[in-house]
């Protein structure tokens, strides 16, 4: 075996493709004004910054009027959720899902210990909502409805198109977490019926630490931050410009190879699976069978705990998860495994496998090759008294 790098955790982050480095590189260098400089150097910053929110409008069909800069998808999730909680009068109700990112169920938590009622939606054992449970959780006094669009753990794909649809006639607020579903899923603010739409730059080969938040034009939810006037009074502080520039660059081309991916990724995520099940038994596939992103792939193996083969795939120089890069490091089961109804020692017995557009079939057969020696000697090991 060679020692070759084999990064499968694409969807806790993505590395920057060169193209956009090389966009943002200026913005720190010679072009380093503050966006509200009125000066030139400032104007060039300001130029750029509404470049790149033209950009992403375009990339998800709305105005860029509607597009708000943020430090990320966990800030753009707890925005979209204190701003319209902590603003509407009409209940105190809210409706999420038990799969959420812990960006959204964290905050959703703290509202609870504000006194706010939260309705955690059950999914099915592939990871989804139902409309149905949905439309049920609905009360007179509810004033938000988060589902998220692509689940990072298992990657199974909520009905948003629906859901949106429910909100809508009821007039509630909708926000989605779309984190995971650029450029693996098309996004159509016109399609969606959502008023919230939360982007992070890092999940789609852009840089870390900058997203955005789609806000429908005419909701007005509270500022995040407060200070100067950047983002129309909504967000201050100083704009993240070579980041931002990055962002805008890295959405384009997500969008435009966004077939060519989907169709690598998918084959990718079938040649794992064909060889992995092929040569080790008693693996279990977590998420839905085919509503689903292509590039992810969360399995159970079986009476070995997935904490001890992301171990030894470590020390050969293969990097993946135990789901959410967030909860990893704890030895709790995953929370959306477990709403799943997927059985404790499964749950503790899974590993999540993300993988990226510079994946090739040679990593997933060194992957697979691997694997089954991993968990033969796992498989060994618990065996003995
Ligand atoms: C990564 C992720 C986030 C958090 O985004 P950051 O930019 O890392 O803060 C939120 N939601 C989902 C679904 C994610 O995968």
């Amino acid at each position: 075996m060679d020692n070759k790098i084999l990064y499968f955790d694409h969807a806790a982050t993505t590395p920057i493709k060169q193209e956009v480095l090389e966009e943002m590189i200026p913005f720190f260098k010679d072009h380093f004004g503050n966006a509200s400089s009125v000066h030139f150097m400032g104007r060039g910053a300001r130029k750029a910054v509404e470049a790149s929110r033209e950009r992403i409008a375009d990339s998800i069909g709305c105005t860029d009027r509607e597009i708000f800069f943020t430090a990320g998808g966990t800030e753009s999730d707890n925005w979209a959720i204190l701003g319209t909680a902590l603003k509407e009068d009409k209940g105190k109700h809210i409706i999420t899902t038990a799969v959420e990112h812990p960006a959204v169920l964290n905050t959703c938590q703290y509202l609870e210990a504000k006194g706010f009622d939260v309705t955690y939606l059950p999914v099915d054992e592939y990871g989804a909502v139902s409309i149905d449970d949905l439309n049920k959780a609905i009360r007179k006094d509810t004033i938000l409805i988060s589902i998220m669009l692509a689940n990072n753990e298992v990657g199974t794909i909520q009905p948003i198109e629906e859901a949106g649809k429910i909100a809508k006639e009821k007039d509630i607020i909708f926000h989605t977490d779309a984190v995971q579903a650029v450029g693996s899923v098309s996004i159509d603010i016109k399609k969606l019926n959502v008023d919230m739409l939360t982007l992070s730059a890092h999940k789609f080969y852009g840089p870390k630490g900058v997203g955005a938040l789609y806000i429908r034009k005419g909701l007005g939810i509270l500022p995040f931050t407060m200070g100067g006037n950047q983002e129309r009074k909504k967000r201050a502080g100083t704009e993240n410009v070579p980041g931002i520039v990055g962002m805008g660059k890295a959405i384009e081309i997500a969008v435009r190879d966004m077939e060519k991916n989907r169709q690598h990724l998918t084959v990718l995520r079938e040649q794992a699976i064909q060889q992995i099940l092929e040569t080790i038994s008693n693996v279990k596939i977590n998420g839905h069978p085919h509503k689903i992103l292509p590039g992810i792939l969360n399995l159970s193996f079986e009476s070995v705990k997935g904490e001890a083969i992301l171990l030894m795939l470590d020390r050969l120089g293969i990097a993946a998860s135990s789901g959410s890069a967030c909860a990893s490091g704890s030895l709790d089961p995953s929370h959306v495994l477990l709403a799943m109804n997927c059985p404790h020692e499964l749950a503790q017995a899974s590993v999540r496998f993300s993988f990226g557009v510079d994946n090739s079939t040679e990593d997933i057969r060194c992957l697979a090759n691997n694997l089954k020696t991993i968990i033969e000697k796992l498989r060994a090991m618990a065996q003995k008294p």
